[in-house]
């Protein structure tokens, strides 16, 4: 095992225990700032700018005005959409200090390694119980490669499994230098069609397609797409992703995430428009005719996951 720096800081926004959906058995999930992509209907709209951000939810403002004396670069004011300039704000943190009301919160805090494992550690025997682990979230994981990776190897020093969530978008480096330290890569699969993807998710599919099989000669890999009306619910688009699945190494396992819409009030409190809220969500039934596909082509298919 390489030495490790324990002491390299990377931008994390959350860390979720006891979570049973992100890999085998209880997991800690770990999740790092910062996206190339901007999925409509993303459930953590907060992860995909790497700097903090604020979200600020009016119902609990008392109008004191404490932050806009705060914030010295004059980002905050009733007059701006969501009360705060988001195209200015340094994400400093000011204005959450002085906000008596809680109305203010910050997503996204720097950490060393150190600080991570601390946390993690809490739930180690958690994870030797349950066979469970440590998966890294976003975001995407890859944006913080050389954090991410130093992680990884951190959690593999203390014995831990560990998994990623990940779009496989990123550069050849970040592949080589996260994935050897991954026990299995959880890989979204949005859709193979590249005009159809960016209109969706803000970016095309090339780095994504170019990173796959890669991923999959490193790395045990289950895929997985989440199903979206409008985006890829159709028997056209899950039959070209599992085809696709064909001419990948390994995969074995592809799972269907029904669309949901949890992370809505998040975008209100982020001053963004939720795109998709006419789209209902979907529920594991609906996905009858989707499974089917997939398994017709030879793959287990769990719908959820
Ligand atoms: S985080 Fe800093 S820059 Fe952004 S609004 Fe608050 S005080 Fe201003
Ligand atoms: S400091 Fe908090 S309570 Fe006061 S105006 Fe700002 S957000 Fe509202």
């Amino acid at each position: 095992m390489h030495s490790i720096n324990y002491n390299l800081t990377g931008t994390v926004f959350d860390i979720q225990r006891f979570s049973l959906h992100d890999g085998p058995g209880i997991r800690t999930i770990v999740f790092l700032k910062g996206c190339p992509l901007s999925c409509k209907w993303c459930s953590n709209p907060e992860s995909q700018h790497i700097k903090p951000v604020i979200m600020y939810k009016q119902a609990d403002c008392l109008h004191c005005g404490l932050c806009i004396t705060a914030c010295k670069i004059g980002a905050i004011s009733p007059r701006n959409k969501g009360f705060i300039n988001r195209d200015i704000c340094t994400g400093c943190g000011e204005c959450v200090n002085a906000c008596p009301s809680g109305a203010l919160v910050i997503k996204g805090r720097t950490m060393t390694i150190q600080q991570v494992v601390k946390e993690l550690k809490k739930d180690a025997t958690t994870y030797r119980r349950s066979g469970g682990g440590i998966t890294l979230s976003g975001g995407e994981p890859l944006v913080q490669h050389a954090f991410a990776a130093e992680l990884l190897k951190a959690c593999k020093a203390q014995g831990w499994n560990t998994a990623i969530e990940t779009t496989g978008i990123g550069t050849e480096e970040s592949i080589e230098t996260v994935i050897p330290y991954v026990d299995t890569v959880l890989l979204d699969i949005k859709h193979m069609d590249g005009e159809q993807h960016k209109k969706f998710t803000g970016a095309d599919n090339e780095s994504a397609k170019k990173n796959a099989p890669r991923i999959c000669q490193i790395s045990n890999t289950v895929i997985r797409i989440p199903v979206v009306p409008g985006f890829n619910f159709s028997a056209e688009a899950i039959k070209d992703i599992a085809e696709y699945a064909k001419t990948l190494m390994g995969i074995r396992i592809i799972h269907l995430l029904p669309y949901h819409s949890f992370g809505e009030n998040k975008y209100g409190l982020l001053g963004q428009d939720y795109e998709l809220k006419d789209i209902k969500p979907l529920r594991s039934e609906d996905l009858a005719e989707s499974k089917k596909i997939v398994e017709s082509l030879g793959f287990q298919c769990i719908i959820g996951g």
